[in-house]
C-alpha cells in the first residue's frame, strides 16, 4: 500500500469506544473488504473508516497540513490515497454497504465523536441491506 497505516491507532480507539457505549458490536479491519474497512458492522452491512486528516486529505481541517518540501512526491501520494477512497467506497457501496467516514480530528472532541456513533447507530436502525449470499450446500 505504501503507506504508514497503525494498527489500533488513538481516532481508532476512540471510535470503537464510542460505538461500544452506543451498544453496539462490531469487527474491525475487515480484510476482505475494499479498503480494508477500519471497524464493520457485518450484520448491518454498515462499513466505517477512521481517517487520519493528513493522510486522506480532509478538506479544510487543520491537520491536513501539506509538506513544503518534496511537493510533487507529496501531491502524487496524496492523490493516490484520495483516488484510492473513493474507489473504496464505491466498490463497498456497489456491493450494498452503507459506509461512513470518520475523520480523525472528529475523534478529539467528544461531543462529535458521540455524534459520529450515533450517526452510526441510526444506521443500524434502519435494518441492513447486504444480502448475505446463500452458503454452498453440500452435496
Ligand atoms: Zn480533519
Amino acid at each position: 500500500m505504501g503507506r504508514v497505516r497503525g494498527r489500533d491507532t488513538k481516532p481508532e480507539i476512540a471510535v470503537r469506544r464510542a460505538l461500544r457505549e452506543c451498544g453496539l458490536g462490531y469487527r474491525i479491519q475487515a480484510r476482505d473488504l475494499p479498503g480494508s474497512p477500519d471497524v464493520v458492522l457485518r450484520g448491518r452491512g454498515i462499513a466505517i473508516f477512521v481517517h487520519g486528516c493528513f493522510w486522506h486529505r480532509h478538506a479544510d481541517c487543520r491537520l491536513c497540513t501539506t509538506p513544503r518540501s518534496n511537493v510533487e512526491f507529496w501531491s502524487a501520494k496524496f492523490e493516490r490515497n484520495v483516488e484510492r477512497d473513493i474507489r473504496n467506497v464505491a466498490l463497498l457501496e456497489a456491493a450494498g454497504w452503507r459506509v461512513v467516514t470518520i475523520w480523525e480530528c472528529e475523534t478529539r472532541v467528544p461531543a462529535t465523536l458521540r455524534e459520529s456513533a450515533e450517526k452510526v447507530s441510526d444506521l443500524a436502525r434502519q435494518g441492513r441491506r447486504i444480502r448475505r449470499r446463500p452458503r454452498p450446500r453440500a452435496s
